[in-house]
């Protein structure tokens, strides 16, 4: 087990670069413990807590167990605080423990320092700091010095003054479908929540022609230009007259003028009192009238009209304005504009419609055994299914797909591409070595950005997502399984790519439908099927669950979303049906 240190004063940023060290060696396959040293009076639990009310009501020793941690509360009373070398023999077996704070204790150690602090350094006076981590040139110092951020440099400087080895992770891989016990796998609602608190739009605004913004977020509030209608007009083709005029009786008869309104060809003068004119539909109301009648209801006697009392007043003429006014919000920002949209601004006298710039998805696949489809027999190779299958959602999203091809299990050039990707595209997509087995160079590289957060998510199909950005652009990781690809695509990355791209967060439209087959889910993990209704409106779902039955997906018209907990399904329960068509896949 070796030991080493991170010291410093307070708001030096020895948590952060503790915190950091820990991730770094974590992902090298090493097992890290850390030990910190804290004030005399922090107290280590929340006061009123289970365990806080057993030692104050005098246990020496209080034990919290769960099937995922242990803590135990250990009360000194009258005994000396434990040296460090006690507390490290009491630790588990592990590559390196790294201390924060004991200062005086003889192990090597690391200072943080930050200008911002005021406070002189701790070395060179105490002995066993052997380096510095600085935000600020220190040029009269003796030790090595670090800048602050550089987590990788500061590592091998710990490895090599220790003599660690980064050691190759075990077979994490086969079991990563198994819910370990002990480790915390975090509920789909819970991922979903901190995607949708932390993202906000990545990409700018431009104009475009309001005929085509079909799929494109409004970047702003769009404001009728003009009312709509923008005068009064007849809804029918009919006879106007004005209602407050209309002699009593039971059939009404009024005397014609001769002439006529017609669409785009208004009557500019005025109706005499006590008059009709002929009107067309969309004609302009003229002057001195208010009321339609429409033609099959009356009768025409040379210059006479005639037609049966009832009509009530105003009717089928639309009054300027009634639809929308001009100045009144036609459509809001973060709309995504469809078809009856484009119609919409367009009437409101909008030619041109503020919008987001195309969100660019770029799209990268990983793995050695990765091909072109068709571009071999080799039956160790796999036909790169999901490069295309990400291509074409983000395509049928409205986003701008960058295919950024393939990439071997190879650190460097995985590293090249990202970089290259990071200039191409707002977000990147990528499948395959996403999880923490020893192919898994995505995550690993990843990690390496100090960005990463690894995310075990309670859902099958699906294993741990890597997100993180590179060279500040978002990056999400797939798992390389095609279904698993899909379905964490359509739940994680299409709900997020919509508010990159400035739109709303998406939920997911669900429609109660009785299930045709029979399953009993443990509780755990949210779970997906592919599924699809049948002629007599229930649910099938695909034959096999298997992860790797690409078959499956293209069967389906949708997914069966079940629950978190446990759940029984015969033929008849009420199932979740997410259709296809509501991820905006046709
Ligand atoms: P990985 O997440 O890299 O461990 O890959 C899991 C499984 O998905 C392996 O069987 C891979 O061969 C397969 N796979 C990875 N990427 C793709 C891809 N782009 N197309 C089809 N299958 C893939
Ligand atoms: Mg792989």
């Amino acid at each position: 087990m070796k030991i080493f240190g991170v010291t410093g004063w307070k708001n030096s940023g020895k948590t952060g670069l503790m915190e950091r060290l820990v991730a770094h060696f974590t992902v090298q396959g090493l097992r890290v413990s850390t030990l910190k040293h804290t004030h005399h009076g922090v107290d280590l639990e929340k006061p009123g807590t289970d365990t806080h009310r057993h030692r104050v009501a005098g246990a020496q020793e209080v034990v919290l167990v769960s099937s995922a941690r242990i803590a135990t509360l250990h009360e000194l009373r009258d005994d000396p605080e434990p040296r460090l070398a006690e507390l490290i023999r009491g630790l588990k077996p592990c590559d390196l423990v790294l201390v924060e704070g004991f200062k005086g204790a003889p192990h090597p150690k690391i200072e943080a320092h930050r200008a911002a602090t005021g406070e002189a350094l701790l070395a060179p006076a105490n002995e066993t700091i052997r380096a510095v981590a600085s935000d600020e040139a220190l040029p009269d110092l003796d030790l090595p010095l670090f800048d602050l951020d550089d987590t990788a440099s500061i590592a091998s400087f710990i490895a090599e003054t220790t003599g660690i080895a980064p050691r190759k992770s075990s077979g994490l891989k086969n079991d990563c479908f198994a819910l370990p016990p002990g480790v915390h796998w975090t509920p789909v609602d819970e991922a979903l929540n901190t995607l949708k608190s932390r993202l906000s739009p990545v990409v700018e605004t431009e104009a475009v022609p309001t005929a085509q913004s079909r799929g494109r977020i409004l970047a702003s509030e769009h404001v009728a230009a003009r009312s709509n209608p923008p005068g009064a007009n007849s809804a029918v083709d009919g006879y106007a007259f004005a209602y407050a005029d209309l002699p009593k009786g039971d059939v009404i008869e009024l005397p014609l003028m001769t002439e006529r309104a017609a669409a785009g060809d208004p009557f500019s003068g005025a109706v005499a009192k006590g008059h009709a004119i002929r009107i067309l539909t969309g004609a302009l109301l003229p002057q001195g009238v208010d009321t339609v009648v429409l033609q099959e209801d009356v009768q025409v006697d040379g210059q006479t009209l005639r037609f049966p009392a009832g009509v009530k007043p105003g009717a089928n003429a639309r009054a300027a304005g009634e639809d929308v006014e001009a100045g009144k919000l036609a459509l809001s920002a973060s709309h995504k504009m469809r078809a009856p949209d484009v119609g919409l601004l367009s009437a409101l006298g909008l030619p041109e419609a503020q919008v987001f710039k195309r969100l660019r998805v770029g799209v990268l696949s990983t793995g050695d055994e990765l091909a072109e489809p068709g571009s071999t027999l080799d039956p160790a190779r796999t036909y790169d299914a999901n490069r295309p299958m990400l291509l074409s959602l983000a395509e049928g999203w409205g986003y701008t797909p960058v295919n950024l091809g393939h990439v071997a299990d190879d650190r460097d050039a995985l590293r090249a591409a990202f970089d290259a990707a990071a200039t191409k595209a707002d977000v990147i997509l990528t499948s395959g070595g996403a999880s923490a087995g020893d192919e898994d160079h995505v995550s690993a590289l990843l990690k390496e950005t100090g960005s990463l957060h690894h995310w075990r998510i309670a859902i099958k199909p699906g294993r741990p997502l890597a997100l993180a950005q590179w060279n500040g652009t978002p990056v999400f990781g797939l798992p390389g399984n095609p279904v698993a690809a899909l379905v964490t695509t359509l739940i994680f990355a299409r709900p997020a790519f919509s508010v990159l791209a400035g739109g709303a967060w998406l939920g997911t439209d669900a429609i109660s439908l009785p299930a045709a087959f029979k399953k009993s889910k443990k509780a755990g993990r949210r779970e997906y099927l592919r599924a699809r209704v049948n002629k007599d409106g229930q649910v099938d779902a695909f034959k096999s669950e298997g992860s790797g039955r690409i078959s499956g997906l293209s069967w389906a018209t949708g997914l069966v979303e079940l629950p978190d907990a446990a759940m029984d399904i015969t033929p008849g329960t009420p199932v979740r049906f997410l259709p296809y068509a509501s991820f905006g896949i046709t």
